[in-house]
């Protein structure tokens, strides 16, 4: 075979020099070992593994070797970027963060990964690194849940951003007369993900591009969904409305910060509000399996959880009634009358309107940029209530 190779190239005229060659046998070795393998009159050794095309080919573990190699690879395309801004709480934005992070090492933790078949456990590992940056991007808390890291960033997970890539590759393959390639790839998740068989005769086979369309749109909507469902099942999620957007897109409480570093702090205070990871007094309870007295330390009057800090505790009242007046003007003005009224009759629908006021998108009938304006007056809200109650709490500690 080796020899057919090497004619091949000799008509073609190009050379494959044969010091720079590798064999690599794949399944069981003892078979193999009794070979000795030619090209143009040298002998080629037996090696157990070499990189083509930026891959490793390996006997044993490819899998393994390869995922190692990507994560590698992407930490330190990480670490090198991070001079760039490319870390939460430094100045630079989650949003130019995540396109950063898109553009220069997502493609090096997912290169060629296409062509392999991945285990569950494989993925995850390549998983990890993927929140694990997430997560130093829009400065979170470890214990913040995983579909919140995803939706508010607008961010697939590594798996969707794997299946894109592997059913992208698949229409590539259509045009290739390799049926071995094309039968291993058929298992390709078109049937998960709703998409028709590019391989059935019967279909006329789409453009590369529309099939792309095609493909995004499906995988969008089948995680958007996943998600969703997952962070439904989470108490720490219950002000994250989750009927609007999509995985895709990011969420207003990011979308809605300038470049600026002091507008970046407040809205991961927000954020952190919102994740439910902003520690009160009835977190602390709760981790120190409860001997931490839940009360509120400022007012000594109940118990404090986000609702409280919001809306109840009298010691924040002045910073409260300052900064929610603009809210309320912004939603009053814009909104037909007793609109207010009817819906902002009690403190939970208060807190969600402040934490996320997409809820009520439809009943207020706001557009985008009336959502982006309300985000960041609440964003002002959530900060100054937080910042004078860590400035009191400072003070009681002495
Ligand atoms: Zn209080």
């Amino acid at each position: 075979m080796l020899n057919t190779i090497g004619r091949y190239a000799n008509q073609h005229h190009y050379n494959i020099p044969p010091t720079k060659s590798k064999v690599i046998c794949y399944g069981s070795a003892k078979n193999h070992r009794t070979n000795t393998w030619n090209l143009s009159d040298n002998i080629i050794e037996l090696s157990n593994e070499t990189t083509h095309l930026g891959l490793k080919r390996s006997s044993k573990k490819e899998n393994e070797v390869n995922i190692e190699d990507r994560v590698k690879s992407a930490r330190r395309t990480k670490y090198a970027l991070m001079n760039s801004g490319l870390h939460g709480t430094n100045g630079l934005s989650p949003k130019i963060s995540y396109t950063i992070y898109r553009t220069y090492v997502l493609p090096r933790l997912l290169y060629g990964l296409e062509i392999l078949s991945l285990t569950k456990t494989q993925i995850q590992i390549l998983e990890r690194f993927h929140i694990g940056t997430l997560r130093a991007i829009q400065a979170l808390a470890t214990r913040t849940a995983k579909p919140a890291v995803y939706l508010l960033l607008g961010v697939l997970p590594v798996e969707a951003e794997i299946h894109k890539r592997k059913l992208t590759f698949l229409h590539s393959l259509t045009t290739c007369s390799n049926n071995k390639i094309k039968r291993n790839h058929q298992q390709t998740n078109c049937t998960k993900y709703n998409l028709p068989d590019i391989f059935d005769k019967n279909i006329p086979i789409p453009s590369k591009l529309s099939w792309k369309k095609l493909v995004k749109t499906e995988i969008s909507s089948f995680w958007t969904l996943r998600l969703k469902e997952e962070a439904h099942q989470m108490s720490s999620l219950k002000f994250l409305n989750l009927n609007f957007g999509n995985a895709d897109s990011t969420h207003p409480v990011w979308d809605s910060v300038e470049q600026n570093l002091i507008e970046i702090r407040k809205a991961s205070t927000k954020v952190r509000m919102l994740t439910g990871t902003y520690m009160v007094q009835a977190d602390k309870h709760k981790f120190s399996q409860y001997t931490i007295d839940p009360t509120c330390l400022l007012c000594h009057r109940e118990i404090e959880d986000i609702l409280h800090v919001l809306t109840q505790c009298p010691v924040l009242c002045n910073e409260r009634k300052e900064y929610f007046t603009p809210i309320k003007q912004l939603v009053t003005e814009n909104s037909p009358p007793g609109t207010w009224e009817l819906l902002f009759n009690n403190k939970l629908a208060v807190t969600q309107l402040v934490l996320d006021c997409t809820k009520y998108m439809k009943q207020l009938g706001f557009k985008e940029e009336l959502i982006l304006k309300l985000e960041t007056l609440t964003r002002h809200f959530c900060f100054k209530l937080h910042y004078k109650r860590i400035s009191l709490l400072k003070k009681l500690d002495g």
